[in-house]
């Protein structure tokens, strides 16, 4: 049973936004590209994963947790919970041929294109993991024994140099590799496995990726301002009386500002004045600003001169 679904990562809408308000020249472009290219690879991999696990149908209880983040950043793709063991898995999809090094540990891949980029190392991140999901274990006195694997999401990934000791498996061997594992007596009841998967959930620390800007030295001067088109994409729009409109497509809207504003929480900051909103949404006049930020169900903190509009995070 899946009793924590997987999220699509806030980190790619905060890089799409980026990218969506950052000029056409801009340095950073390439780089943020690149980082929006990996993180949907990333979940790309998952996903794929998540759709071979489907048909999961072993002969030992199980719980299966996707994408958890647990205490001391410990993010872990897929968690397996049975009455004897825990497995962990981390899903890798990067084109190309992947070298494992040691001493130092890393991840070297080779690019369709020709090119060596250097990660930290999935075994030390797993093995860390290992380590952290080990020590909650012991808090709560569960003994359970631990294992866990680095999975290579599609078989065009040519994995070599796999340190001894780590196991790799490839998405199509998972559902293999989990029915074969062997089950030593079990050690919890499945009682007691639903109130491990609600512990696990319950002490999740969601890790806010936001704001993106400040990450890569982007100013506010440097982004573009205004309310987009969400048809045509490009084209900003105008604010009409309590609507927007696309001079190009002619879309009439009148919620677009919400995903501006998103996108100001996301790259900026997460809080916004009326000020900040009128110039941000190219808006007439203070007033404006003050009626769309009042109807947008946010949170208001300080007085009336210096009120500022929060953005709560919902786990
Ligand atoms: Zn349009």
């Amino acid at each position: 049973m899946i009793i924590k679904y997987r999220n699509k990562p806030a980190k790619i809408a905060g890089y799409e936004a980026l990218l969506k308000r950052l000029p056409a020249h801009h340095t950073k472009r390439g780089l943020i590209q690149e980082k929006l290219n990996g993180a949907r690879a990333g979940i790309g991999g998952e996903e794929r994963l998540d759709q071979l696990l489907e048909s999961f149908d072993p002969s030992y209880p199980y719980l299966l947790l996707q994408d958890v983040e647990l205490p001391g950043k410990c993010q872990i793709d897929l968690l397996v919970i049975t009455p004897s063991q825990i497995v962990l898995l981390e899903v890798k999809n990067m084109a190309g041929r992947l070298r494992f090094t040691e001493n130092p540990s890393a991840l070297h891949q080779l690019t369709p294109a020709g090119e060596t980029k250097g990660y930290k190392s999935p075994v030390v991140q797993i093995e860390t993991a290992e380590m952290k999901v080990a020590k909650l274990l012991k808090l709560i006195d569960y003994p359970l024994r631990i294992q866990s694997a680095i999975v290579v999401a599609y078989p065009s990934q040519i994995v070599e140099s796999v340190p001894l000791g780590t196991k790799v498996w490839s998405a199509d061997e998972v559902l293999l590799q989990l029915n074969r594992l062997q089950m030593a007596a079990p050690s919890i009841s499945i009682d007691q496995m639903k109130m491990l998967g609600d512990h696990f959930l319950s002490i999740q620390e969601h890790y806010n990726p936001f704001p993106l800007a400040p990450k890569f030295n982007i100013s506010l001067e440097e982004i573009e301002s205004g309310v987009f088109c969400p048809r045509c994409l490009l084209k900003k729009m105008d604010r009409l009386v309590r609507k927007w409109e696309c001079k190009s497509c002619y879309l009439l809207s009148s919620d677009a500002h919400f995903e501006a504003l998103d996108e100001w929480f996301m790259l900026y900051k997460p809080t916004i004045t009326t000020a900040e909103c009128q110039e941000f949404l190219d808006l007439p006049d203070r007033d404006a600003a003050k009626r769309l930020l009042k109807r947008m169900g946010l949170e208001e903190r300080g007085g009336r001169r210096h009120r500022q509009y929060v953005k709560l995070m919902k786990n």
